[in-house]
């Protein structure tokens, strides 16, 4: 890696959008043009970069903004960057401008890109984790999940009030692929009976017993909150088989969907977003390249991007102990 000073960066919002992703922005440039670089903002994430939508940004371009969700500079999957020629041109747009650094705001598809891209070429990149599903190990946050697990909750809780009222049981589905987080937060504080997530074996059995237990001692109101990747396929078919299961019962699915990636960020994300995006910076102008920004016992903490891709944040039996225990 080259000791050229950085002088001129770009910075981008790449994968899945979530909500603070704005404010990193902001503290981006904001933090650059504090320090004297010239900063560009690349349109649509690794897209922008291949098609060279990438424009110059200044104090008054991140304007009005902290308090927005989505992203100012939209976001995207890209499949031309996972080929070498995709990246060459992208590299080709940035070098004609003369930038020689990179902020990439995003989950861990969009690390591995940006880890390809530094190895290949001679640009330094820092990742900021911007992800609802927090699952990027070397940070107790992520951008924009603080804001998509209190929409959770805000919702779960409009679900128990109905399901009171008529004795229900709800399967209530939230988002997570690959992580169990959102379902987990929010499944504790909603004070759900089961919550079904991907890191842990679910035992369906179990859970059957326990809610026909439930029912005999007229517990009516049971809440199941399930991860869309949890093993048994999400809340529509975990709600079929608790309907084949439980017969008498009166069981409704709600699956949430994309209202969990929207909304005005949380002042907690404002807050780790700010800070990331100002680290981000300093991160560049010392050379400490191609880490990942982030927070651990509230301390920013550097993770080279190559560890932060491959290691997972675990999900602690003790939490889920406490569910069993609280639920019954
Ligand atoms: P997220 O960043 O939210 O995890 P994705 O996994 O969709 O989202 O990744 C975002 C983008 O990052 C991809 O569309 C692609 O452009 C780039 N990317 C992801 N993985 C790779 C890879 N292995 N090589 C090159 N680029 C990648």
């Amino acid at each position: 890696m080259s000791a050229k000073k950085v002088n001129k960066i770009a910075v981008l919002t790449s994968g899945g959008d979530a909500p603070g992703m704005n404010a990193a922005i902001r503290a981006v440039v904001r933090t650059s043009i504090y320090h004297g670089l010239e900063v560009f903002g690349v349109a649509r994430g690794y897209s922008g970069m291949i098609d060279d939508d990438i424009v110059p940004m200044d104090s008054k371009s991140v304007g009005n903004i902290i308090q927005r969700g989505g992203t100012i500079l939209k976001t995207a999957r890209c499949m031309e960057f996972f080929e070498p020629a995709g990246r060459k041109i992208a590299y080709e747009n940035l070098s004609k401008r003369g930038i020689n650094g990179i902020v990439v705001i995003g989950g861990d598809g969009s690390f591995k890109g940006a880890q390809k891209f530094s190895n290949e070429f001679d640009i330094p990149c820092i990742g900021i984790p911007g992800t609802i599903d927090k699952d990027i190990a070397g940070s107790d946050f992520t951008i924009g999940f603080d804001t998509a697990v209190n929409t959770a909750v805000e919702a779960i809780d409009k679900i128990r009030d109905t399901a009171d009222a008529h004795d229900r049981l709800f399967v209530v589905e939230v988002m997570g692929r690959d992580a169990g987080y959102i379902a987990l937060h929010s499944g504790i504080a909603t004070g759900a009976e089961n919550i079904l997530i991907p890191e842990s074996k679910t035992d369906m059995e179990a859970m059957i017993a326990s809610l026909t237990e439930k029912g005999k001692r007229k517990k009516l109101v049971n809440l199941v909150v399930v991860a869309e990747g949890d093993e048994y396929g999400g809340g529509n078919k975990v709600g079929a088989i608790l309907k084949e299961r439980l017969p008498d019962a009166d069981i409704r699915v709600c699956i949430l969907g994309h209202i969990q990636r929207g909304g005005s960020p949380s002042c907690l994300d404002r807050l780790i977003a700010s800070r990331m995006g100002y680290h981000a910076v300093e991160c560049l102008i010392n050379g400490d390249f191609n880490v990942m920004v982030g927070i651990e016992d509230n301390k920013m903490k550097l993770t080279p991007l190559d560890l932060a891709i491959k290691a997972k944040q675990n999900i602690s039996e003790e939490w889920l102990k406490i569910v069993k225990i609280l639920a019954s």
